[in-house]
């Protein structure tokens, strides 16, 4: 028995153990989470995610946040300021969001780890392809839920995990780093237990609104 890492209740069972893993899902949560035995060491991690930062993998992410904050301005007129939270959004997306009058910082804990920017409250926060990299995802979740003003959007990219039954054959898994996934109902228990409103959650989108 594992205790989830991410509501820390204790009641999991086993779905899958392959040739380098294993993984459990967590009665309460729905979170599927890789056994923390088989975590890699945080080099290990970095020198991976330095390969993923080539150049098709920023321009989705600057196609994840580019319309995100268009959706935003809708809502909220004015000068937005937004944290994009675990990885580095290019230069040319940034210049762009800073003429329209917005503020976007960065946080990335391995290659731009700048604590400042953990110290403000913001209106907006988003991850991208972020949340299946968490080892701990209570940890994560709760200095997010910190930062957010009330009111205030968290978007989030990361593959659903839709069926449970296919799970041995979703390649997604495969990727070391890769150790939390979430199923929609994962998003609808944090939603109801840290006071946001899911507003959203399908394919590898979800948005939630911190209540006031
Ligand atoms: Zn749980």
């Amino acid at each position: 028995m594992r205790r989830c890492p991410l509501c820390h209740n204790s009641q999991t069972y086993i779905l899958l153990q392959d040739k380098k893993r294993s993984f459990y899902v967590c009665m309460t949560c729905g979170l599927t989470f890789a056994d923390a035995s088989s975590h890699l060491p945080p080099a290990a991690e970095k020198q991976r995610y330095g390969r993923s930062r080539v150049a098709s993998k920023q321009r989705q992410l600057s196609q994840f946040i580019l319309p995100l904050l268009e959706q935003l301005q809708y809502h909220q007129a004015g000068s937005l300021l937004g944290l994009n939270f675990g990885r580095i959004l290019d230069q040319t997306s940034l210049t762009t969001i800073e003429s329209a009058g917005h503020t976007l910082n960065q946080y990335d804990p391995f290659f731009a780890p700048d604590h400042d920017t953990l110290k403000q409250e913001y209106d907006f926060i988003c991850c991208y392809r972020v949340f299946e990299h968490f080892q701990y995802p209570i940890k994560e979740w709760n200095l997010l839920t910190r930062l957010l003003r009330p009111g205030g959007w968290l978007a989030i990219s990361t593959p659903l995990l839709v069926d449970l039954e296919g799970f041995a054959k979703w390649h997604y898994k495969n990727n070391l780093t890769h150790v939390s996934f979430y199923q929609r109902q994962t998003f609808e228990h944090l939603a109801q237990n840290s006071h946001f409103e899911l507003l959203f959650a399908a394919k590898d989108l979800v948005l939630m609104q911190k209540t006031s």
